[in-house]
């Protein structure tokens, strides 16, 4: 629990005293005082579950984040539409991550797997939909519902946030940690970093917490685009350009060895290849560290295989998900806590952790972050908040509001009356 400050209840005369369930945070110029159990780093997808699942279990929490608004990436995921998860058994779906990511995640997907996160959005208030190969997405088609669902449930435990704070350092101490942000430090006792990869740095994943990692003595797997395009030229794409074929086949090879294999969407761009197929292609290559990649595409049965011999991929900062990262053999998979840095928690793409497209990501995200936490929970013996935090569907709990029809004109009408 937070330690009083030696300067009293309001700290020091010339400070700011912010004060949170559990929480105090004193910023004073540049300097803070005051301790947290938990800092979590990053208000992406998995900060966001990571800061309601403290919330859920009891664990006072501070979520530290470096832009000016939580979920800048999930807002783009899926076409702004947000491939949330699948449909699938945990089983298969750790089996298509592939070696060495299925034995790392499977304790995390197996504690919270697909059907139990559709069950937990859908409980907190997010209807979803289920397409028929198995996708799922918020009925609502609106990625931006996501990121409301995962704030209204830190709402209701009162779970503060701090935005435009990227933290700069973390130091080990004896009794835990100091977090620096650019403006303000804090001591927690635990830290978990939940940074996410480096692609489309504009969403502030850059590498930080990588970064913070190396610095406490983790290693780190190098960096690798992975779900992304295949730059390409030449007659054919000039005369299939804004085509799309629905079931093409990719060979990928290294040399003139077949390494893998994707079926699905072949789309024809103006710089090259993309579509589900060629990303899915892509994360192999990358994955597999394949040395001379390249690719055999059947577009439609009967035509002869497009070859690509000598691949070259879009370029990182395209590509949907990283690969390369916190190295897995310095992270617990039962914890998800680090193995080198006692107290330190990983969750989401920081880690050395990709799957290909069809909402693996986000669900490898949303898992990771919840067995952290839980891990947490059960080591600092915190107890869950009485009634107040119950999902709908229970006594006392607010309804969903988005089931009842909108009563537009009235709230307008009510707003301006006060
Ligand atoms: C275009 C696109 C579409 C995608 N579509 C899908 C999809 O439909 N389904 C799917 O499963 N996956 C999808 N993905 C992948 C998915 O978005 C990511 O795997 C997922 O967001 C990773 O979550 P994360 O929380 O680990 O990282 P992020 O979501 O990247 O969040 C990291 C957060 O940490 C913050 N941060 C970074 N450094 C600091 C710091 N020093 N201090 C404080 N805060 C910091 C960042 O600002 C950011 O908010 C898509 C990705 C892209 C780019």
């Amino acid at each position: 629990m937070p330690r009083r400050s030696p300067e009293g209840e309001g700290g020091p005369p010339d400070s700011i005293a912010l004060i949170y369930d559990g929480i105090r945070l004193i910023v004073r110029g540049m300097s803070t005082l005051e301790s947290t159990p938990l800092v979590i780093i990053g208000a992406g997808a998995a900060g966001l579950m990571a800061a309601c699942h403290a919330g859920e279990r009891g664990v006072p929490a501070l979520l530290l984040e470096r832009k000016h608004r939580a979920g800048s990436k999930l807002l783009m995921c899926g076409n702004g539409r947000c491939n949330l998860s699948s449909c699938l058994q945990p089983d298969a779906m750790l089996a298509d991550f592939g070696d060495p990511l299925d034995a790392f995640l499977r304790p995390a997907i197996r504690a919270f797997t697909p059907a139990q996160l559709q069950h937990w959005f859908e409980a907190s208030g997010l209807p979803l939909m289920r397409t028929r190969d198995g996708k799922v997405f918020p009925r609502s088609e609106r990625a931006a519902d996501v990121v409301k669902c995962l704030s209204d449930v830190l709402r209701r435990f009162s779970m503060p946030i701090c935005y435009n704070a990227p933290v700069e350092s973390i130091t080990a101490g004896a009794t835990g940690f100091t977090v620096q942000t650019r403006t303000f430090r804090i001591e927690a006792e635990r830290v978990l970093l939940a940074t996410g990869g480096v692609s489309y740095p504009k969403t502030g994943s850059v590498g930080d917490g990588q970064r913070l990692a190396r610095e406490l003595g983790h290693r780190l797997q190098p960096y690798r685009p992975g779900l992304v395009g295949i730059d390409w030229s030449g007659s054919w794409l000039a005369a299939h350009q804004g085509q799309q074929f629905k079931s093409a086949h990719v060979r990928i090879l290294d040399g003139d060895q077949c390494i893998g294999e994707t079926t699905g969407l072949l789309e024809c761009e103006r710089w090259g290849l993309g579509g589900g197929a060629i990303s899915n292609a892509t994360r192999l290559i990358s994955r597999l560290n394949a040395r001379n990649p390249g690719v055999e595409i059947t577009y439609a049965p009967m035509q002869a295989p497009l070859s690509i011999p000598a691949l070259t991929m879009r370029p990182l900062k395209e590509a949907m998900v990283t690969v390369g990262g916190v190295d897995l053999r310095d992270i617990s998979p039962a914890t998800m806590a680090s193995t080198v840095t006692p107290g330190l928690y990983f969750a989401g793409e920081v880690i050395d952790v990709d799957g290909p497209t069809g909402g693996y990501n986000l669900t490898a995200a949303f898992a990771t972050a919840r067995l952290a936490v839980s891990t947490i929970a059960k080591e600092g013996h915190y107890t869950p908040p009485a009634t107040k935090a119950r999902p709908q569907g229970r006594r006392g709990s607010k309804p969903d509001r988005r089931r009842r029809p909108a009563p537009r004109p009235d709230r307008r009408r009510r707003k301006s009356a006060r």
